[in-house]
């Protein structure tokens, strides 16, 4: 199964398609965490990623293009992955097109996760992600037990540079005029599943589960 996570920066994307990626085996894609690698071990690349990732814009497409290329080789995608924040414009659904064509491989279904503004601006502003094993936390939602410290591994809690207010809403911004027209795009190509993204962790999770177990996994 290949699927696809769309939806606007705070929605929970990453931490849907995290849970799903360890319920099915498959492989979680996340291109905003192979960037957030790639600083961590001071390549070209990281200083190259972060000069856009901190002004909350994109990192240009042949970039992010040649980047999934190489993942899209490795051995782990082989039984089926989720893409979590990828393709993010049109030139990428285009690159992303050819590249399956190429590997023989085609998407089962997208799934658009949606939200309201207001949520999303909260939920950015209070996420907070571990700088050991990169959980993610709420600070509203899922405050950590010691205070600036991982429930899970104690590392350090640090707040994404992409995260600070000032940031966010160019994110969704930048969301707005060039990921959403994504939606209707694979909507058009009877591909899409709208996904209620607001509630619990829990509550989004059953959702997606819900319509995965009707029109997916029984094929
Ligand atoms: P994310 O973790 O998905 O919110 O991504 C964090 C940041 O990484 C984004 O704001 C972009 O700067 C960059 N990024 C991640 N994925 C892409 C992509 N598909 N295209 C361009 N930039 C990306």
């Amino acid at each position: 199964m290949r699927l696809i996570f769309l939806g606007p920066p705070g929605i929970g994307k990453g931490t849907q398609a995290k849970l799903l990626a360890e319920r099915h085996s498959l492989a979680h894609l996340s291109t905003g965490d192979m960037f957030r690698s790639v600083i961590s071990r001071n390549t070209d690349l990281g200083t190259f990623a972060k000069s856009f990732m901190d002004k909350g814009k994109l990192v240009p497409d042949d970039v992010v293009l040649g980047m999934v290329n190489e993942r899209l080789r490795e051995d782990d995608t082989a039984s089926g992955y989720i893409f979590d924040g990828f393709p993010r414009t049109v030139p990428q659904v285009e690159g992303f097109k050819k590249l399956l064509k190429e590997l023989g491989q085609f998407i089962d279904h997208v799934i658009a996760l949606e939200g309201n503004d207001t949520v999303l601006v909260e939920r950015l502003s209070s996420r907070r992600t571990c700088s050991d094993c990169g959980k993610i936390i709420n600070l509203i939602f899922s405050p950590p037990k010691v205070s600036g410290q991982c429930d899970d591994c104690g590392g350090e809690l640090f707040q994404r540079n992409d995260d600070k207010p000032e940031v966010i809403q160019k994110r969704l911004d930048v969301y707005e005029e060039q990921t959403e027209p994504l939606v209707n795009y694979y909507e058009r190509k009877a591909l899409l599943r709208r996904v209620d993204g607001m509630g619990s962790v829990h509550e989004v999770a059953e959702r997606i589960d819900k319509y995965l177990i009707n029109n997916i996994l029984e094929e």
